[in-house]
């Protein structure tokens, strides 16, 4: 039997890190989760570790100001995911793991690190607007770091997270449902593709002792979750027994709308317009050089979007 990895999540307490910690316990790993003596009294952090200490995993002191910290906490295990923040309206954080970087090459010990991506795939990204490209050319800044120092890697490419763009119509700055009315961007039509956050997690954690994923992009492709926004809208009809008002934003209109909006909105809004208006998660083939995660773990049962529009009923 091959032994399972000991397993070190970063960003525990975050969107994704919470699912990546229940996943990672789920699988039969032995789990570790950093706490940063920064979350200092936040309740809810604290309450979030405690419940994972409760579940099995052990919580581990580190701090990316302290290096000799994260060196420690890299010595006890064998895989590194981090999940620190990456969305302007929340937080981006995407940089310091270039000290993660540094920590993981003077442990010596890492098998294999997933650095915080679960997005579009930065690598595809060069040609991206301003300011959004920021989120891409920061990951890409990271990748070079680690392909620098020769640490095996795997990136996810989770493309959306269903949470953000099904639960808001792929409507940005909506994150439920109308019963009413949808802002399809542009003609809808561009094809895109949905994942339930839990699903992403449980991908995430299957590759992590994968040769076949070793130093390799793996997208997250379920078949069924790749979807335009108008494909989205229509299973919502079908779910409330009810069409709803449409209208329409010309890409024009939308760059221009966007261009009067804050910083962090406008990062935000890129990302949209690369998905909606120019379809760039799902408009290229993957290639001989990375893998799909349902061809790799088709045992894993993904959600499909009818699905999880239905908590929103
Ligand atoms: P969160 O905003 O939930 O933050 C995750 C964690 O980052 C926090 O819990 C915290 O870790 C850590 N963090 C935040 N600020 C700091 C700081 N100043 N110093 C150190 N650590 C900090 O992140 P998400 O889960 O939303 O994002 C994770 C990844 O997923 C990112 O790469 C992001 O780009 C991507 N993403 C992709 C989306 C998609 O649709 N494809 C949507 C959203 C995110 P701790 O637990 O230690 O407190």
């Amino acid at each position: 039997m091959v032994l399972k990895s000991k397993v070190l999540i970063i960003g525990g307490t975050g969107y994704l890190g919470k699912r990546l910690v229940k996943a990672s316990l789920e699988q039969g790993h032995e789990t570790y989760v950093l706490r940063r003596p920064e979350i200092g009294v936040d309740i809810e952090k604290i309450q979030l570790l405690l419940s994972f200490k409760k579940q099995g995993a052990r919580l581990v002191t580190g701090s990316f100001n302290d290096h000799r910290s994260l060196v420690e906490a890299l010595k006890q295990v064998d895989v590194v995911i981090c999940a620190v923040s990456g969305v302007h309206i929340r937080s981006h954080q995407i940089l310091l793991q270039l000290k993660l970087v540094d920590a993981i090459k003077e442990a010596g010990n890492i098998k294999r690190f997933l650095p915080s991506e679960f997005g579009t795939d930065p690598a595809r990204m060069a040609d991206a607007l301003e300011p959004g490209r920021v989120t891409f050319d920061d990951k890409m800044v990271v990748r070079r770091a680690i392909e620098d120092a020769g640490i095996p890697f795997t990136y996810v490419s989770a493309n959306c997270f269903a949470g953000y763009m099904v639960g808001g119509l792929c409507q940005p700055g909506h994150i439920l449902p109308s019963k009413e009315s949808v802002l399809l961007l542009g003609d809808g039509n561009k094809k895109s593709i949905f994942v339930d956050e839990d699903d992403i997690a449980a991908y995430t954690i299957r590759t992590i002792d994968d040769p076949r994923t070793c130093n390799k992009t793996v997208y997250i492709r379920p078949s069924e979750t790749i979807l335009s926004q108008r494909e989205v809208v229509e299973l919502w009809e079908k779910l409330i027994g009810k069409q709803l008002e449409k209208s329409s934003l010309s890409d024009q209109d939308f760059l221009n709308i966007m261009k009067g909006q804050g910083y962090a909105e406008q990062v935000g809004l890129t990302h949209y317009y690369h998905v909606f208006y120019e379809g760039c998660l799902a408009n290229f083939e993957i290639g001989d050089d990375a893998e799909e995660a349902c061809a790799l773990y088709p045992d894993i049962k993904y959600t499909k979007v009818e699905d999880y529009l239905k908590q929103y009923l």
